[in-house]
């Protein structure tokens, strides 16, 4: 949006009267119609009231910390920026303050389980069942694989007894009632700008490709991470459909995407909550975003910073930024 650009650009050289003009405008861009709702799904804060001070009531934007006690003194405040979940801040104490909220909320939500469930039946069996392997077959390849003590059963079942590796992809899909995904057209200089480096390579979650602009498809080697799915959903306001790809496909895909441009990511170590919260506002109030969002990918809360306020579902990764922020010490 040049258009948003331009006005918050301008609006710190304008007079009050003219910020106001200003602000109405960012206002009313936020609820055109259409306009998809940017804060992140399932986050539980209502959205702030705008525009509810006396005189100024449906002229202005009003700052989204709930406890903001600048009265409409903030609408003289020269900021047009930043944005955090959706909600602008009069200063970088009401940002810390919605902020800090967040941060609360993401680390005391329940954690997803991501382990295995144990009831899920074993991939031998699931192959036994579809009539893909014999017993003997499924016999060798597990013996094969208790005497090297290494190695996964599909791989096994691949080199030593020569079943295809499509078939054991198509079993494990059926293990984890999820699709196995192509990956033609895979492009890892567009998909990099979709999640932080650290994040592919630790998670093995690699972005394949966006469908209509709303549908992220994220593929595994092994198994979907529930938790990645989730966290990747609400932080890109994208569906993500997870699923597998084959390993002989996966493994040259996930080093070329390795070797990609990502985003500018600032790695965090906080050993408790108010130091985070400090050095995430830093953060918000350096690069100004026009949306910034926090969300908690399994032991990491992740700070996502966009220049444009309503984004490409795969940005520029020039207009995006990331903070990642380690949980293990807190
Ligand atoms: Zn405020």
């Amino acid at each position: 949006m040049p258009l948003l650009d331009d006005e918050f650009n301008r609006a710190g050289e304008r007079s009050s009267k003219e910020k106001l003009t200003s602000w109405e405008t960012l206002r009313s861009v936020d609820r055109e119609p259409g306009n998809p709702d940017r804060r992140a799904p399932g986050l539980s804060r209502p959205a702030p009231q705008r525009g509810s001070r006396g005189v100024f009531s449906g002229l202005v934007s009003t700052c989204s910390n709930p406890g903001c006690d600048s009265g409409w003194l903030q609408i003289w405040r020269s900021r047009s920026g930043p944005f955090f979940e959706g909600g602008w801040g009069c200063s970088a104490r009401c940002i810390a303050a919605n902020i800090e909220a967040a941060v609360r909320r993401e680390t005391k939500a329940k954690r997803i389980d991501s382990t295995p469930h144990r009831h899920r039946l074993p991939l031998g069996l699931v192959m036994l069942e579809q009539g893909w392997i014999t017993s003997e077959q499924l016999r060798k390849a597990l013996d094969a694989q208790r005497a090297a003590g290494r190695g996964r059963l599909g791989n096994w079942l691949v080199h030593e007894q020569g079943i295809s590796e499509p078939l054991v992809t198509r079993a494990l899909g059926l293990q984890w009632s999820c699709p196995v995904l192509p990956l033609e057209h895979h492009d890892p200089a567009t998909m990099a700008s979709l999640l932080p480096r650290l994040f592919v390579e630790a998670f093995g979650a690699l972005p394949l490709r966006v469908a209509a602009g709303q549908i992220l498809y994220l593929g595994f080697e092994e198994r979907p991470d529930p938790v990645v799915v989730l966290a990747a959903e609400r932080m890109l306001g994208l569906r993500v459909e997870a699923g597998l790809v084959h390993g002989s496909q996966f493994r040259p895909a996930f080093e070329r995407m390795m070797s990609a441009s990502y985003p500018r990511t600032e790695l965090v170590e906080a050993a408790s909550e108010s130091p985070l919260v400090r050095v995430l506002t830093k953060a918000v109030e350096r690069f100004k975003p026009a949306e910034s969002r926090l969300v908690r990918m399994h032991d990491c809360l992740w700070l996502r910073m966009w220049k444009n306020p309503r984004p490409a579902a795969a940005p520029n990764i020039a207009d995006v930024e990331d903070v990642i922020c380690s949980l293990a010490a807190n």
